[in-house]
């Protein structure tokens, strides 16, 4: 049995809960290692503080789920079929007698809910989203490994962009060139959308790659990340194309700093709040306060952005084991923006970084 199976077992027999009843997917992939999009159709997996865990499954991925390294029940269900009153039938053989049923409940729709409700109208529904997501927060070292090389396939990203960029291709062709180059080697899925923003594009943290060329004396900002074995990258380089502004460069130099000074003071005891405070006061000693319109940074793991929040007056203590990013950023309107952002896993005493990239000052 894996180590997150043991350890929610062993939860859910000092909470006095039967059964954790789990529907999102990612979460499923975490504790079963088995990863699937079911789309529409329903995907479950029961845990027992006692007996032995289920798979429920739409018949059409039975066979994967049994091939993968999951090693206990796979229950399938045909279209026509309704999962939820054989979903009712797995968990009673498993337990003839349930007192209650703990659910996602950010997760679970009202709908899905209510169909438990009905073939189990005697049972209350504690919520374990706390629980999973304070288990999601400490990674495993096969966790982390699985994270260091979602990172190395970021850096091949940013080698793949970098050589693209050339006077007046657009960035929707930079981001297309990324993604076929990294699916021919054999990457199925992007952390999240590539983001290639030219020049003044890149003043909105959040834009949409599309038309605008790349041209000369601006910057090119590349956020991205890959999916590999379930776990996931996320990274951001700015790269000078010919000689931006002094202002432009200004920017960089100073989120640079912010980023730097953020780095060296993770440490296991220090705050979520210190350290976004650590980045802000020196992007707003040098005068850009009011352009850093984010967050220090977010967990990641399973999926891009989970908890914890790298954000201004959290008390969250930080500790070994946790993965977040760190990224700064100036967003100056019709000037530049720039970004520098580096995923890391806290140490003993500091921090490994994901991703190699070199974040200094760069003109191509
Ligand atoms: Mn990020
Ligand atoms: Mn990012």
């Amino acid at each position: 049995m894996n180590k997150q199976l043991k350890v929610l077992k062993k939860w859910l027999t000092e909470q006095k809960i039967d059964v954790a009843f789990i529907n999102e997917p990612n979460t499923i992939a975490y504790f079963s290692g088995y990863e699937s999009d079911p789309h529409e159709r329903i995907l479950a997996l029961a845990i027992f503080a006692v007996g032995e865990p289920f798979l429920f499954t739409p018949e059409l991925e039975k066979e994967d789920a049994l091939k993968s390294e999951w090693p206990y029940a796979v229950y399938g269900y045909l279209d026509n079929e309704d999962p939820w009153s054989l979903i009712a039938i797995h968990l009673a053989a498993h337990r003839n007698n349930f007192s209650n049923i703990a659910i996602e409940k950010n997760f679970l729709t009202v709908g899905r809910f209510e169909k438990l409700q009905f073939f189990f109208p005697a049972v209350s529904f504690p919520d374990i989203t706390p629980k999973i997501q304070a288990m999601k927060l400490i990674k495993t070292s096969d966790e982390i490994n699985k994270m260091m090389e979602a990172g190395k396939w970021a850096d091949k990203a940013f080698e793949i962009g970098f050589n693209a960029i050339k006077e007046g291709v657009s960035e929707e062709e930079i981001v297309a060139e990324i993604e076929y180059r990294l699916k021919k080697e054999g990457i199925k899925e992007m952390s999240f959308e590539t983001m290639v923003l030219t020049g003044v594009n890149a003043a909105s943290p959040h834009g949409t790659p599309g038309k605008r060329p790349v041209k000369l004396n601006e910057f090119v900002l590349f956020d991205l990340g890959v999916v590999y074995n379930g776990y996931t990258s996320d990274a951001t380089r700015t790269i000078a194309f010919g000689e931006p502004s002094k202002q432009a460069k200004e920017i960089y130099a100073t989120v640079l700093k912010a980023y730097n000074a953020a780095l060296i003071a993770v440490k296991p005891g220090i705050t979520a709040g210190e350290l976004d405070k650590i980045a802000r006061d020196i992007i707003t000693d040098a005068g850009y306060g009011q352009y850093f319109t984010h967050r220090l940074g977010h967990g990641l793991g399973s999926s891009v952005h989970e908890f914890p929040s790298i954000m201004q007056d959290s008390t969250f203590i930080i500790q070994e084991g946790m993965c977040f990013s760190i990224e700064p950023g100036i967003y100056l309107p019709g000037v530049a923006g720039v970004r520098i952002e580096d995923c890391i896993v806290v140490t003993k005493d500091g921090c490994e970084v994901f991703t190699h990239t070199p974040n200094e000052y760069t003109s191509i």
